[in-house]
């Protein structure tokens, strides 16, 4: 049995739900949906804010990052076709069926809450939302929710809260830092994004009540 984490980003799994990855290892895979290289010549505020010349090169780039990352706990990382927000919209049901092909049976899926509402990760919310799946707290959010989205109401049991003790908070510091050119965009965001003691110490989620859909449905 695996635990697959649908990442919308290369860095949320990491940000959202490091101490799953750290205690299922080789076990965890890490599903990242906006893992597509966008075409020649396009280039995003945010990737022209991380020093990048194109999205193409950023994807790149954060396609190596990730496998950083997920080296340090051991996770196999995949990475999906679709394009972040700024390059196009995804495509619901596409992400779902690329999603549901990759989960064995057995396998636990994971899904974000779309807490922050940024707009991709909302889509693939809703992409997934009858499936069968964990949904977790979006890194950075945790803290603030502990009712599952409306959306996912029904589906999911009580949450589960951790807090990550010294040693593992300053393991995950090591994982996001390997999305090294994300820290600058996302402490703007965060500022406390690295603190030991900072909001990341926190992940939530609720689980699923039954089994994922199996591959096909
Ligand atoms: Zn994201």
């Amino acid at each position: 049995m695996r635990d697959v984490i649908v990442s919308t980003h290369f860095d949320d799994a990491v940000l959202s739900l490091f101490s799953v990855l750290a205690e299922r290892a080789e076990h965890a895979v890490v599903l990242t949906v906006c893992g597509g290289v966008p075409p020649a010549g396009a280039l995003s505020t945010w990737d022209a804010a991380a020093g990048f010349a194109s999205g193409a090169d950023a994807a790149h780039a954060r396609r190596r990052e990730n496998v950083a990352s997920c080296a340090l706990t051991g996770a196999i990382a995949i990475d999906l076709p679709f394009l972040d927000g700024p390059y196009g919209a995804l495509d619901g049901s596409a992400v779902r069926a690329v999603v549901l092909s990759t989960v064995a049976e057995g396998d636990r899926l994971w899904i974000p809450a779309g807490i922050g509402r940024h707009p991709d990760h909302l889509a693939v919310r809703s992409a997934l939302a009858t499936v069968g799946a964990t949904v977790y707290a979006d890194g950075g959010y945790a803290g603030r929710w502990l009712h599952p989205p409306r959306a996912a109401a029904g589906t999911v049991g009580r949450v589960v809260r951790r807090r990550l003790d010294d040693a593992m908070m300053a393991a995950k510091i090591d994982a996001v830092r390997a999305h090294a050119s994300q820290i600058r965009g996302l402490t703007d965001g965060f500022p406390d994004l690295l603190d030991p003691h900072g909001r990341l110490r926190r992940e939530r989620w609720w689980p699923a009540r039954g089994p994922t859909m199996p591959p096909g449905r």
